[in-house]
This record gives structure tokens, sequence and C-alpha cells, in this order.
């Protein structure tokens, strides 16, 4: 595969074709091939492409031979230096159509696009791929990050695969995959009593004295050019015409814009036509500040405080993207929905019996959101329908096994469950 990847990216069509950065709030352009955090506005910069070029160049038809990773999108991704590509196999994960968890919920097309095989468990290896390969290009040789859990880890592990030092901030209570995850492959790990947002502070204060750069989403610009090949893919695999909705689990809500940004994109490039999918942002009723600025007609969130969900990854109180998520939402004539953390373990365990699919809590509160809006009325029975699941269930065994304790070896005795092999 890692073969493929660099043959394939070292052809010349294969080749990006960025043009510039644009700020997403001020509209401010900057070049390509440079390091950028921020616009001066406080804006997130968003990557801009040649379209005209790449209609021409990359016609849907050249992914025929393209690499099974989010590579295969190279042309439109920011990356200009084949060489600085790390890639642990992030992406191309599966689009299972579910046999019998779309017959119970009353949801007769419904398939869940599985980004809890990727590599590091989670879709953040998307972004992380995409960043760090940028950071080789461009000569950064220490990456700071503050996370709620799987971003850390996927920092640490392409960090790691690309030789670079990584500095990384989460709560002390993440789950004890992230944390073990990002000591095994070498990073420098900070635990802080705190959520995300106080992790953002701490990696704010320090970067420039320690000469760290910046990997947090959106405030680094290439994380969520990594997590818009969901969009690419969903397309792809579709054969080009997109579902009547998807189910996204919001935290920062980065995925979500960047599926938005791509479905953009390929309209550019002739790949789909006008019609999208309603966007659905999914969130835990511990931590709902994107459905609740939704609700009041808001363009941005308000910080919500103490924040509290088994669903780590939406446990972010104040989204730096707040208002692209909202606009998404709003244009594509979806809803923002909040679960609470009982459904969110029943509906992941539900998910679990009917398919094999041992997911995350996130894509779990996305199959609560799913009957709610079945129930209402929002969503008819013959849609089309996607839910992303974002993460492994094997990174949440604490969560996880507040469901399914175990016996100590004397009770499973008494109990005559106990074997001791002779
Ligand atoms: C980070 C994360 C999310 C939220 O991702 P955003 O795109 O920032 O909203 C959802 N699920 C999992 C498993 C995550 O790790
Ligand atoms: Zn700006």
């Amino acid at each position: 595969m890692t073969n493929t990847t660099r043959q394939t990216c070292n052809d010349e069509k294969f080749m990006s074709n960025i043009t510039h950065l644009e700020c997403s709030v001020c509209g401010k352009h900057r070049p390509a091939g440079q390091i950028h955090n921020l616009c001066e506005c406080g804006g997130p910069l968003l990557v801009r492409y040649d379209l005209d070029r790449a209609r021409a160049t990359f016609p849907r038809e050249s992914l025929r031979n393209a690499p099974s990773t989010m590579w295969r999108y190279a042309p439109m991704l920011p990356v200009q230096e084949p060489s600085a590509i790390t890639s642990l196999g992030e992406g191309w994960t599966p689009l299972v159509k579910t046999s019998r968890l779309g017959a119970r919920l009353g949801a007769d097309r419904l398939w869940v696009k599985d980004e809890g095989v990727n590599p590091t468990g989670s879709f953040k290896a998307r972004g992380l791929s995409c960043a760090i390969s940028m950071c080789r290009q461009l000569g950064v040789k220490k990456v700071a990050v503050p996370s709620a859990g799987n971003a850390a880890g996927a920092t640490a592990a392409y960090a790691a695969a690309a030789g670079l030092e990584a500095h990384i901030f989460m709560p002390q209570d993440v789950p004890q995959s992230n944390f073990i995850e990002c000591k095994a492959t070498g990073a420098h790990v900070t635990l802080v009593d705190g959520l995300i947002s106080d992790c953002g502070r701490i990696v704010a204060q320090r970067k420039e004295a320690e000469g760290w750069f910046e990997v947090s989403t959106l405030k680094e610009p290439y994380r969520i050019e990594g997590k818009k090949t969901m969009g690419y893919e969903l397309a792809e695999q579709m054969d080009f015409t997109l579902p009547g909705a998807i189910f996204y689990p919001a935290g920062g809500g980065v995925g979500m814009i960047g599926m938005w940004k791509a479905f953009a994109e390929m309209e550019a490039l002739g790949w789909i036509g006008p019609a999208r999918p309603k966007m659905i942002a999914v969130q835990a009723e511990g931590c709902p500040p994107i459905v609740r600025a939704f609700e009041r007609g808001q363009a941005k969130s308000d910080f919500y405080e103490g924040a509290e969900t088994v669903a780590s990854g939406l446990r972010v109180p104040k989204a730096l993207g707040d208002f692209l998520v909202l606009n998404a939402v709003r244009e594509s004539g979806g809803t923002a929905v909040a679960v609470n953390d009982n459904e969110i373990l029943d509906s992941s365990l539900a998910i679990a019996r009917d398919e094999g699919m041992f997911i995350a809590p996130e894509g779990g509160a996305c199959v609560a959101a799913l009957s709610k809006l079945l129930a209402s009325g929002f969503l008819k029975q013959n849609e089309r329908i996607v839910i992303y699941n974002t993460g492994s269930g094997l990174k949440y065994l604490e969560a996880f096994a507040t469901r399914f304790p175990r016996a100590t070896a004397s009770e499973q005795d008494k109990l005559g469950g106990l074997i001791t092999p002779r």
C-alpha cells in the first residue's frame, strides 16, 4: 500500500492543485507553502485549489488506479512534496449497509461509514496524516496539540512515523487507551485537570517559548483537509449520488465542515450535482453548544459550562468553527440533535449486536439521534441515510465496562462460572 501511495503521488497528474489559503471570516488570501495558524482577524484559514485545472486533470475515472487510502484524492489535498506524505493506511474505510439495525429502527436504506478501522482507531488519523505531512513539507520539527483524546493518539502516532517531537495536552480523565497510545508512541504527555479548552489555553501560552507548532484543529489549516476526504469517499462509494441525510457526531464539527467543503469542491470538479444531504449534527446532552445555538437561531455557539459525556470526542464546550457547522446544517435543511449518555451506550450496543460492529459512543450517539428523527417524522423510512461512526469501541473500554461489570474471581467461583484448568 505504501508503495502504491508513493508511486501514485510521484505521478505528475497526482500533484496537488493547491493555490492559496483563504480566511473563512474576512476572505483575506495567504500564500500556500508557508506555515500558518489563524488569520489575524481570528478566522480559520481554508485551503483553496485550482478547480479548473483539477477538473481538467483529475477526472473521476482516474480513481480506478488510485491508492486505497485517503491519498487517492492527493490532487485535492495540500501536500506538494510527495516525499513528505506520512501515511499509515488511513481512509478508504468501509461503507457498511446495515442488515438488521435499519429494519429495527424503520430505515430501509441505512449505511454506516466505519471510521473505527482507521489507524489509531478513529477518523482523527485522516486529519493528522495530512497535518503532519504538511509539517514535514514545511520543516516543522515539534508539534503540540490540545485534545479530548483521539486527536492526541493520532498526533502522537503520525509524529512518530514522521520523526517529529509531539507535545500532547489532554484532560486527566481521558480514556486509558488515549493516554497509553500517546506514551507508547513516544509523545510528551501532560494531563490537565480540566477540559480540552483548558488544554488549548496552556498550549497557546507555551508554544512560542517552546518552539512548538500548534496543530489544534482549524487553528491549523490542514487537518480539515484530511477530514474532508470522508466526503469524497462517501460520494465515490455511493457512485457519486450523495445520500439524503448524514448523521455526524459533532465535537468541533470539523469533519462536517470538511465534508461540506468536499461536496462544493466535487461539484466544481463535475463529480456530483447540486443536491446535498441533510447534514445532521449530533451532540451529547451533557455538552450540546451547537444544538443550543441551532435551536436559538444563533450564528455562533456560547461556551458550554460543565461539559460531561462518555462520548469524549463530543466534550468540546466551544468550537472555533461553530459558525461553519451551523451554516452547513442550515443550508442543507438538516438539524441538530442532542442525546443522553444512556441512549448513547444503549445505541452503541444495539448496533454491536445487530451488525457485529463495536463502535465508539460518538457513533452510538448518531444511532440514537436517528431513532429520534425517524420517530418524529423528520426522516422518512425510504430515505438513503448514512451514519458516521468516527471511532472504534475498543478505545472506550472504561465506558462500556459500566454495562458489563466483571465479577471477581471468588464471586465467579460461587456462581460456578470460574473454570480452573488442571
Ligand atoms: C474528535 C472526535 C469527534 C468529533 O470530531 P469533530 O469533527 O471535531 O466534530 C467525534 N468522534 C470521535 C471518535 C472523535 O475522536
Ligand atoms: Zn481573516
